[in-house]
C-alpha cells in the first residue's frame, strides 16, 4: 500500500508487486510514479470486509488459512450478535442474521486511469469461480483494454455496454471498492440479499458448423431449445440466437436437455466458434 514497501521488495529481487485492494486510484498513481518495479492492481472480484491479509476469521473458525488461498469466506456467513458481557440477550434480530460481507469490486471505470498510471498487470479474482464467470469478466475487460490501446473514444454508452456484460456473470452486487476513496456502508452487504439477474452458462460450442449446418455442443445446464439464448466467445461479441433444431446421439429431437456434459448437435443462424459459450437468462439470489 505504499511505494517504500514496493521498493523494498524490488531491492529483494521481485519483478512485480501486487498492490493492496485498499489503495485508492490516486495512491496507485503515486505508487506507480515512485515504484522501481512493475505493479499489479486488483480490479474485479471479492473484497475482504477486513484489511487485506490481516483477517484470521477463516483460520480461527475453520483452520483454513486465508493468506494461503484457503479462505472459507467466513465473513459472509450469517451471525447473531450478543453483548460482550457474556449474557445471552440477543442484540440482533433473530429473524435477520447479521453478515459482514462486502460488495465485490468492479473497477471497469478506472481501467483507463490505471493504464495511464503505468500499472503493468490487472488482477481479476477468480480462483473459486466458474469458467463461464471468468470468460465473461476477462473478455469484457479485454475489450476495454483493447479499446484504450487502439485510441477508441470511450463513450458513456460503451461503458454501459461493458457494465451490462459484467452483470451477466454470476455476481454479488458490486461497487468501486477503495478506488474512488474510502468506502462507507454502501459497499457492505450487512443484510442485503439482492435479487440479481444473471445468465446461466448452458452449453459449450465444441465444433465449427459442418457441411449440413450442424454444430456440436456440450450441455452444461438445463437447456430448453425453444428458449432465447445468447452466444459469446473470444471473437464473438454477445449475440442473441435461437436454436432451430437439436439432435441427440440417438437421432432424437429432445424437448429438454438436462444431462450435464451430454454432446448433441444443434443448428442456429448466427456466429459459431469452437470454445464459445451459450447462456440463458435466469434469476439468482446473491449470497
Ligand atoms: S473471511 Fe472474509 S474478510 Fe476474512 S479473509 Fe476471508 S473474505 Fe477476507
Amino acid at each position: 500500500v505504499n511505494s517504500s514497501t514496493v521498493n523494498f521488495w524490488a531491492r529483494q529481487g521481485m519483478d512485480r508487486v501486487v498492490l493492496g485492494r485498499e489503495c485508492t486510484m490516486e495512491e496507485i498513481r503515486q505508487i506507480c510514479q515512485r515504484a522501481q518495479t512493475e505493479t499489479e492492481a486488483f480490479i474485479h472480484g471479492g473484497m475482504c470486509v477486513s484489511y487485506s491479509g490481516r483477517c484470521v476469521l477463516s483460520n480461527h473458525l475453520t483452520n483454513r488459512d486465508a493468506n494461503r488461498g484457503g479462505c472459507a469466506q467466513s465473513c459472509r456467513w450469517k451471525y447473531h450478535v450478543f453483548p460482550f458481557d457474556g449474557s445471552d440477550v440477543q442484540l440482533s434480530d433473530p429473524n435477520k442474521p447479521f453478515s459482514m460481507s462486502s460488495k465485490d469490486l468492479r473497477g471497469i471505470r478506472q481501467i483507463p486511469a490505471m493504464i495511464e498510471a503505468g500499472v503493468a498487470s490487472l488482477k481479476i479474482e477468480g480462483r473459486m469461480k466458474s469458467a463461464y464467470y471468468l470468460a465473461t469478466v476477462v473478455s469484457t475487460y479485454r475489450r476495454l483494454i483493447d479499446a484504450v490501446e487502439s485510441g477508441q473514444e470511450l463513450t458513456e454508452s460503451f461503458f454501459h455496454q461493458l457494465e451490462k456484460e459484467l452483470d451477466k456473470a454470476e455476481n454479488r452486487p458490486t461497487g468501486p471498492g477503495f478506488l474512488e476513496g474510502l468506502p462507507g456502508a454502501e459497499m457492505q452487504l450487512y443484510r442485503e440479499h439482492a435479487e440479481l439477474v444473471t445468465q446461466e452458462f448452458t452449453a459449450l460450442v465444441l465444433s465449427e458448423r459442418d457441411e449440413n449446418g450442424w454444430i456440436q455442443i456440450q450441455i452444461r445446464n438445463r437447456l430448453d431449445p425453444s428458449q432465447e439464448l445468447e452466444i459469446f466467445g473470444p471473437d464473438i461479441l454477445p449475440q442473441i440466437i435461437r436454436l432451430e433444431e437439436v439432435m441427440d446421439e440417438d437421432g432424437q429431437k429432445p424437448l429438454i436437455l438436462n444431462r450435464p456434459m451430454q454432446v448433441v448437435k444443434a443448428r442456429w443462424d448466427g456466429p459459431v466458434q469452437t470454445g464459445a459459450m451459450i447462456r440463458k437468462t435466469m434469476k439468482k439470489q446473491a449470497v
